[in-house]
């Protein structure tokens, strides 16, 4: 592993990616199959020396996969595309002076700046610290904190907040790995909104089967003496709280001088380039576009168009726009080898189903995995 500790932060960066998400994943896989080298100088940050996939998380979880299984080491992607890897975060950014400062003090200037750096799920802003928070993301925590409870103390209560497609899944793999945890899942909205009814069945049977308990309605907002709360009302007791609520921007990007959303999501056109700085991209769930939904679906598509695009700004050629599918294929692993899926209104579920979503994830991973 290549660790930078020091930069000539005089010279600019002609090319700075901030985050090994999807969209740059996909976008150095394709650099690197078409032959494209970038700049000289360039550099990926990235707080971890592997790219997590969240769509195998749950399945890791599950202990269908090793944590092998579900990473993709950076450093020889980076070489190969002509990247620097620098294992540090992104903490601050100036945009209007093209200046990105690390979590290590180090600053770095770059010409042309990409960002995907992700989201974070957002959790109860009232907390007095007797009730154990892990968040779904950043998965390199996460993971630490599931195989700390699978080797050591697992919790007798094991609450998960949120209701969507990751939150149901990460629960049903909770359940195959910590069988003695009682798993509760609360959300102030009520399971799979959004999904085709036949799904939201499905999904409700598999929850009822595993004995996991399901609490609608409900928007936990503080936690005190190990009970959650939604305003005054006592909802649960726990012992740990895992959240697979959304997702919320990161802090930092508010301040940077770029155009936000109301959310804190860096408002970006359909070339992918931020409203107010041309030289600045964004990708992914960090990104705001209409149309454009925050998962890893969307931001796979959007890192075909990042492929294209940053070449053409470095060279000045014309630039491709993205158009964000109306329909998403969504495939939910349910830890027995079997899937639901959804399309539009369309539903289903099974074992071939379960296949098919590991065949494309496996693929997936290794399609962007390349030997050191
Ligand atoms: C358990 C789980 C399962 C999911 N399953 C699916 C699924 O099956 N299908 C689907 O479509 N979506 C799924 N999602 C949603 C999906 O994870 C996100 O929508 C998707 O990862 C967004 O991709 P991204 O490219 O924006 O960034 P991400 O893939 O989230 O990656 C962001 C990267 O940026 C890095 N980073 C963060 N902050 C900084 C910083 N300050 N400086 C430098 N680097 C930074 C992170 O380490 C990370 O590597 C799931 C989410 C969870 C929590």
């Amino acid at each position: 592993m290549t660790r930078i500790s020091s930069f000539d932060d005089t010279m600019p960066c002609p090319l700075l990616l901030i985050g090994a998400g999807h969209s740059h994943l996909v976008a150095l896989r394709n650099w690197i199959y078409n032959g494209y080298r970038v700049p000289v100088g360039s550099v990926l940050v990235s707080p971890d020396a592997s790219a997590w996939y969240s769509g195998m998380m749950p399945g890791l979880i599950a202990e269908r996969f090793t944590p092998a299984e579900c990473a993709v080491e950076l450093e020889p992607l980076c070489r190969a595309a002509g990247l620097r890897l620098v294992t540090d975060e992104a903490v601050g950014l100036r945009a209007s002076e093209r200046y990105l400062t690390l979590g290590s003090g180090q600053a770095l200037h770059y010409d042309l700046l990409s960002l995907n750096v992700g989201s974070v799920p957002p959790g109860p802003r009232i907390t007095d610290h007797s009730v154990k928070v892990v968040p779904a993301k950043p998965f390199a925590g996460f993971i630490e904190q599931w195989q700390h409870w699978q080797q050591h103390a697992p919790p007798r209560e094991l609450t998960i907040l949120g209701a969507g497609p990751a939150a149901f899944e990460l629960a049903l793999a909770f359940r195959n790995s910590l069988p003695d945890s009682a798993i509760t899942l609360i959300t102030g909205s009520t399971l799979l909104h959004g999904q085709p009814q036949g799904l939201i069945k499905r999904a409700r049977g598999l929850l009822q089967q595993r004995d996991i308990s399901l609490i609608e309605g409900m928007r936990v907002s503080a936690i005190k003496e190990k009970v959650l709360l939604c305003g005054e009302e006592p909802v649960q007791a726990a012992d740990a709280l895992v959240l697979a609520t959304g997702a919320s921007a990161p802090a930092w990007l508010a301040q940077s001088g770029l155009s936000c959303d109301q959310q804190g999501f860096v408002t970006i056109g359909n070339t992918l380039q931020s409203e107010n700085f041309p030289n600045v991209l964004a990708s992914g769930d960090c990104s705001s576009l209409a149309g454009a939904q925050r998962s890893g679906v969307y931001a796979v598509r959007q890192g075909s168009i990042l492929a294209a695009n940053i070449p053409a700004l470095i060279q000045g050629a014309a630039l491709q726009p993205y158009r964000p599918q109306s329909n998403a294929l969504a495939l939910l692993s349910t830890a027995d080898g079997r899937a639901l899926m959804s399309y539009g209104p369309l539903s289903a579920g099974g074992k071939l189903i379960g296949k098919w979503k590991d065949h494309l994830d496996v693929g997936f991973m290794q399609r962007h995995r390349l030997t050191s």
